[in-house]
């Protein structure tokens, strides 16, 4: 077994199911992990059945009895431990992202750290959970809104952010005075087991058990009943359009509420009067990064007519030069694709692209070693090419040209998802242009920095089928509360709104 698993508590075989307490013996199916960089299992975990998930769900009801009482503050101190807890583990917990999922180390680490980050912030946000106070148009009255807890979240997270997603989510949902329920990705279960025992560990030491609860289960057993189950007012979800459909469409059935965090298909323009040099930088690490498998990775280059030659000639000299290997070898800048079917969806979208059209500049091939290894691959593209519009969850970037700002703003837009974006330029004109309501019309709108790495600071979400959800910073904590205007009539009078006079 690998030493970093044994740190971090983890046997050969685990329990994917969490409640109050660890349930010993799940019911359902094992799945077990591989490392996407030699192929082999790294151990396997039980996963919860349907059985399981009732006791998870009950406990997670009871534990929001409790905790939904606790002054906000003192929710805020226990997810302080939590973040102190995560500093504590932050290089094993970093690896193990590294070694299930395949992101380098330093990536494998940031994700650790975006989890710490976003815990300070809910610990400064549980004194922060403010509401408004109107003026009553009516005499003798008194008008606010205050923000209550709203019960159990619903927690569902992608393979490629196995963690930081979820707390993003959970910490949040915590100082808000919820507990819940996560579904990771079965593509990660051991990360995510790992992580679980860190935060249950923690609510169990200030007595709160059943608050952050894991049932890690396949779709059917337990992915489809987190939909369909009324007693989970609100479902967060990350993941594929085609998943994020589905749960929009049983939730919303039966009236729940959904923060849906979908697929992206990035990019970036790129103007005339550019920094080249950092543009390619940008371009470099956001199409490259985690190879290519970001929700925000840069896929689409929009590049000015006059600069696309040069721009497309480093770019094609930089991607020669990335270190293609073992993601936790130091100097390794690219890791693995995540599994064989994210290769054959890679290969795929190459031979679509030539179909339709496109040029293969750079790369195109898998790497002939063990694993999942592929070349990062520049492709010559037009906008119209259908293959351009989709998310191909590989890094694939497409080159195309444009005359005028309005243009490249035209095709920027021209696809189904919204999620993130970016300009260079060194002209403030166009980046104001590029950022105005008439700009890009994504959730995420960047100038001069690439269109990957958003800090946990600001509300992090995209519109159109990347779904409309915003998680992490900013007034997202909204979501996870529920609104209650209250009208406080401290006259003698019973005077009625609009003026009414009844009677
Ligand atoms: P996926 O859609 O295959 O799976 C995501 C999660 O949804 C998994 O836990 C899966 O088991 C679960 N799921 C699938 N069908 C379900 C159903 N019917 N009911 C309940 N749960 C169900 O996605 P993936 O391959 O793990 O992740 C990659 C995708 O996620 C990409 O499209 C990427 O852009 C997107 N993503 C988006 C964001 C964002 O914040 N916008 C962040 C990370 C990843």
């Amino acid at each position: 077994m690998h030493a970093v698993l044994t740190e971090l508590g983890l046997q050969e075989k685990n329990s994917g199911a969490c409640g109050a307490d660890w349930i010993a013996d799940p019911s359902g199916p094992e799945v077990v992990s591989y490392n996407p960089a030699t192929g082999e299992a790294l151990g396997t975990v039980v996963q919860a059945g349907t059985k399981d998930y009732e006791v998870i769900v009950n406990d997670a009801l009871a534990a929001f009895e409790k905790w939904r009482q606790i002054p906000a503050p003192q929710r805020g101190e226990v997810i302080r431990q939590l973040g102190e807890a995560l500093r504590a583990k932050k290089e094993a917990l970093g690896a193990l992202v590294s070694l299930e999922m395949g992101k380098i180390r330093a990536e494998g680490e940031g994700e650790v750290q975006e989890m710490i980050d976003i815990c300070d912030f809910a610990v400064g946000l549980s004194r922060q959970l403010y509401g408004k106070t109107m003026h009553s148009e009516r005499p003798g009255h008194r008008m606010y809104e205050q923000w209550h807890p709203m019960g159990v979240v619903g927690i569902i997270s992608a393979f490629n952010f196995p963690v930081a997603v979820w707390n993003w989510n959970s910490a949040i949902a915590a100082v808000c005075g919820d507990s819940m329920i996560w579904k990771p990705s079965p593509i990660t279960p051991l990360v995510s087991v790992a992580t679980q025992k860190i935060a249950h560990d923690v609510f169990v030491e200030n007595g709160f058990p059943g608050v952050m609860t894991m049932a890690l289960g396949t779709v059917e057993a337990v992915g489809e009943k987190m939909l369909a189950d009324s007693r989970i007012p609100i479902v967060s979800a990350t993941g594929s359009c085609r998943m994020g459909r589905r749960v929009a469409e049983v939730v919303s059935q039966r009236f729940g509420k959904t923060i849906l965090e979908l697929g992206g298909n990035n990019a970036m323009v790129v103007m005339e009067d550019a920094d080249l040099e950092l543009a390619t930088r940008g371009i470099l690490f956001g199409a490259v990064g985690t190879a290519g498998q970001r929700c925000t990775t840069t896929r689409r280059i929009i590049a000015h007519k006059n600069i696309v030659k040069d721009l497309t000639e480093r770019l094609v000299k930089a991607y020669a030069t990335v270190p293609i290997g073992d993601p936790l070898d130091a100097g390794t800048l690219m890791g693995p694709l995540v599994n064989e079917e994210a290769v054959a969806a890679m290969m795929n979208a190459l031979e679509a692209a030539k179909e339709q059209g496109g040029e293969v500049l750079y790369g195109g091939n898998r790497v002939e070693r063990p694993g999942h290894f592929v070349e990062p691959t520049i492709v010559r593209a037009t906008p119209d090419m259908p293959v351009v519009k989709d998310e191909t969850f590989a890094p694939i970037l497409y080159i195309m040209e444009f005359e005028d700002l309005d243009e490249a703003i035209r095709i920027q837009n021209g696809v189904p998802q919204g999620l993130s974006s970016a300009i260079f330029t060194t002209n403030v004109l166009s980046a104001e242009k590029f950022l105005s309501a008439t700009g890009s019309d994504c959730g995420i709108a960047n100038v001069n920095i690439g269109t990957s790495g958003a800090e946990i600071g600001g509300a992090f979400g995209g519109e159109k089928e990347t779904g409309g959800g915003r998680e992490a910073g900013s007034d997202s904590w909204k979501q996870y509360m529920r609104r209650q205007t209250c009208t406080i009539n401290w006259s003698r009078e019973l005077p009625l709104a609009q003026g009414i006079n009844f009677g």
